[in-house]
C-alpha cells in the first residue's frame, strides 16, 4: 500500500489548497509556508529521486519547470521573481520522498545557498 502523503493529496484523500493542475503535475500550498507564497510543485507520478533504480525522467522535469513559470504568472510574481528548491535526502532535510519542487516568493528572500 502506498502511504505517501503527496500521493494522497494528489488523489484528493488528504485535503490541500490546490493552485494548479495539469495531466502530469499538481501544485498546492505548503502547509507550513516559509514565504508569503510557498507552493509545492509535484509530479502526479510517485518519483523517488534518490532511488538509484529510477531513471531520471526529463520530460517530467521540463513539465515541472513549465508549471513553475505558469503558477508564478498566476500569482503575479514572475517579474519580482521567485526561488525554486529541491531537497534531496537527509542532508538537505527532505521530509517527503515523493519528488517535489518548492516555489518561494512574494517577498525579497534572503540568501539560501548553503543553509
Ligand atoms: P521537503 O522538506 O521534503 O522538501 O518538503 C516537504 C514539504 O511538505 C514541507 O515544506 C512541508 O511543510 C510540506 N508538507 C508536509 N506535509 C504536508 C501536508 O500534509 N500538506 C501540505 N500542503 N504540505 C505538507
Ligand atoms: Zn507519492
Amino acid at each position: 500500500m502506498n502511504d505517501c502523503i503527496f500521493c494522497k493529496i494528489i488523489a484528493g484523500e488528504i485535503p490541500s489548497t490546490k493552485v494548479a493542475e495539469d495531466n502530469m503535475t499538481f501544485v498546492f500550498e505548503d502547509i507550513n509556508p516559509q514565504a508569503p507564497i510557498h507552493l509545492l510543485i509535484v509530479p502526479k507520478k510517485h518519483i523517488d529521486f534518490r532511488a538509484s533504480e529510477n531513471e531520471v525522467d526529463f520530460t517530467i522535469f521540463q513539465h515541472l519547470l513549465a508549471m513553475a513559470k505558469k503558477v508564478a504568472i498566476q500569482k503575479g510574481i514572475e517579474q519580482n521573481g521567485f526561488r525554486l528548491i529541491v531537497n534531496s535526502g537527509p542532508d538537505a532535510g527532505q521530509e517527503v520522498d515523493h519528488f517535489h519542487m518548492h516555489l518561494l516568493g512574494g517577498k525579497k528572500l534572503g540568501r539560501m545557498i548553503s543553509q
